[in-house]
């Protein structure tokens, strides 16, 4: 596959500044962050798109290599020395939103932190967390129990941020307007007061606890279902389990990423399960019955007399019940035919009184060959 041009990817010209890059990457991250297209697949794949991009000519010599080698720069061997695609997209997202900081980029992006309404109130932060779970846990679904150390209500003050018994005063800072006058040369300019926040009040009695804050850091465990049919990537909503709000705010949202374990037998493309079964070549020869694994039990397959190694069989159905509730996937099962490795001596004189019964036609597949060979072998 062709990769696209890093500055194409960006809409950005080739001489452009590293300014001009950096607000070009802003604009088109956050136009494609998966997180304002669930479940769209070409966004996500933009949004990788653009990061890579970005990583590369947000880079000084990054980009010089590029722009001498192209993307042979950062190919094994290409002699540029550079991994590309080498940052996780969403690190290097919130790093461009955080300032480097962390944990900054939720307030942006899901507007947490900016919006203010007059009585203070501010929506808490939402979160985000990573979870491993395994194969099966992501298939048949779970239920799981995590525990996350966040900003929550302070108990000694229920949220208020109030010592017992006191209560709000007047500002002096504002004389309650809430709003500051300053005078500058010419202009005069109204300010959000400092002291209050704009409240035109202000605590009499701070609470010990949380100075005043109404939040405190604090452990929570929280439980939280992970449906059928979940795969690395998906993102789960755990409704309100964010950060605390501020005077009365909502609280945010938790936004659990999930990491899938890979399987000791099972193999997963979309909804359907990949299984790779070895069979004797005696069976394959003559046919019979096979088991074969599920996740959901065992199963029986026939095989047909004359099968040959890496035919894929269907069971239909046995797969990964789709999260959008679009049917359920099949279970593909390859078998292998194995050859016997440690025959004794009359399994091999056995084996070769039949090679000797053997004519052409009981091995079709070496008679062709041969057949379009043969001009190589006189
Ligand atoms: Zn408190
Ligand atoms: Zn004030």
């Amino acid at each position: 596959m062709s990769k696209l041009d890093y500055y194409e990817v960006l809409g950005v010209s080739k001489g452009a500044s590293g300014e001009e890059i950096k607000k070009a990457y802003r604009k088109k991250a956050v136009q494609y962050h998966p997180d304002k297209n669930p479940d769209n697949k070409s966004a996500e794949e933009k949004f990788k798109e653009v990061g890579e991009a970005y990583e590369v000519l947000s880079d000084e010599q990054k980009r010089a290599a590029y722009d001498s080698m192209g993307h042979a720069a950062f190919e094994a061997g290409g002699g540029g020395g550079f991994q590309g695609g080498a940052v996780d997209p969403f690190d290097l997202f919130n790093q461009v939103f955080s300032g480097g900081g962390g944990g900054g980029i939720f307030e942006q992006f899901f507007g947490g932190g900016e919006r203010r309404d007059p009585s203070g109130a501010q929506r808490g932060s939402d979160l985000r967390y990573d979870m491993e779970i395994d194969f099966e846990e992501a298939v048949l679904g779970c239920e799981k129990k995590i525990s996350i150390t966040k900003l929550d209500e302070c108990d000694t003050c229920d949220g208020s941020g109030a010592s017992k018994g006191s209560g709000r005063k007047s500002c002096s800072t504002c004389g309650g307007q809430g709003q500051v006058v300053s005078q500058r040369g010419f202009f005069r300019m109204q300010q959000t007061c400092p002291n209050c926040e704009g409240q035109g009040t202000v605590l009499e009695k701070p609470c010990k606890s949380c100075r005043g804050g109404g939040r405190l850091e604090k452990k929570s465990k929280i439980t939280l279902k992970v449906p059928e049919g979940v795969d690395t990537g998906t993102r789960l909503r755990s409704a309100s389990n964010g950060e605390a709000g501020v005077r009365g705010g909502a609280c945010g949202d938790l936004y659990v990423v999930l990491h899938v374990r890979p399987h000791e037998i099972f193999d997963r493309s979309e909804d359907d399960l990949i299984c790779d079964v070895p069979i004797s070549f005696v069976t394959a020869a003559l046919g019979g019955e096979l088991k074969v694994p599920t996740l959901s039990g065992s199963a029986s397959i026939k095989i047909p007399a004359g099968t040959q190694s890496g035919t894929t069989f269907r069971l239909k159905g046995r797969g990964v019940k789709n999260l959008q509730g679009y049917g359920t996937g099949d279970l593909n099962v390859k078998v292998n035919v194995e050859v016997p490795a440690r025959l004794d001596k009359e399994q091999k004189t056995k084996l070769k009184e039949f090679a000797e019964l053997c004519g052409d036609d009981v091995n079709p597949q070496s008679k062709s060959f041969l057949e379009k060979a043969k001009v190589f072998f006189r």
